[in-house]
């Protein structure tokens, strides 16, 4: 399951597959419904219930991933939350020795993620990942969510007409590999295990890896 010479570009998600999901599950899922209810009166049940059909409203656009937009519609700082809870963003484990096998490879590097700039910034300093990528690819920059087959098109301007050819694609959102997959990028990989408190669960679609050790030779 390695990755052959004719794989120039290692496309990399980061939230889920090169960071533990824990830290977005547990946020957006348990401490920002926790602090909603407080401010709304409401329990935590009415809060998640609440928050999830906003959330679900705007699933797979851009406005999704824009905590701009969630700070103003839930009344909430989210990116001040966000690094105040930075403690608890964890690097999965054996990915950053796949990243040094690769650069030692020659391949390039390419973060493609539909995190906001600010959630970037927070998590890329706190993990200290910055230098290992030849290039940060956020989609507001391509104006279109990985989900939407216009951002791998667009992604053309930034790395050559056939990198489609040549491209490998980890990623844990199966929507994500799906648009991937039929725009033509060579081999697409399904993060399983995203979140490390979760039951490991490997996709049906797609090649499936628990740890990025599955892709480094022995
Ligand atoms: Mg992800």
């Amino acid at each position: 399951m390695t990755i052959d010479n004719d794989i120039r570009f290692v496309l990399l998600d980061l939230d889920g597959t090169l960071l533990d999901r824990h830290f977005d599950d547990y946020f957006w899922e348990h401490l920002l419904p926790e602090i909603f209810a407080k401010r709304n009166g409401m329990t935590f049940a009415e809060a998640h219930r609440e928050l999830l059909a906003r959330f679900k409203r705007e699933e797979g656009n851009l406005r999704w991933t824009d905590l701009d937009y969630w700070s103003d519609n839930l009344g909430i700082d989210i990116p001040a939350l966000k690094f105040q809870m930075r403690h608890l963003i964890e690097v999965h484990p054996h990915v950053r020795e796949f990243l040094a096998d690769m650069r030692r490879r020659g391949k390039t590097i390419v973060l493609v993620t539909n995190a906001h700039f600010k959630a970037l910034d927070v998590k890329l300093e706190k993990t200290e990942l910055h230098g290992c990528f030849d290039m940060v690819v956020p989609s507001l920059d391509l104006g279109a969510a990985k989900e939407d087959i216009t951002f791998w098109q667009r992604l053309e301007e930034r790395l050559g007409p056939d990198y489609r050819e040549h491209s490998i694609l980890v990623d844990d959102t199966e929507a994500v590999l799906q648009t991937a997959r039929r725009y033509g990028i060579r081999r697409v990989v399904f993060k399983a295990g995203a979140n490390s408190s979760r039951p490991v669960k490997r996709s049906d679609q797609f090649e499936s890896i628990e740890s990025f050790r599955e892709l480094i030779p022995e």
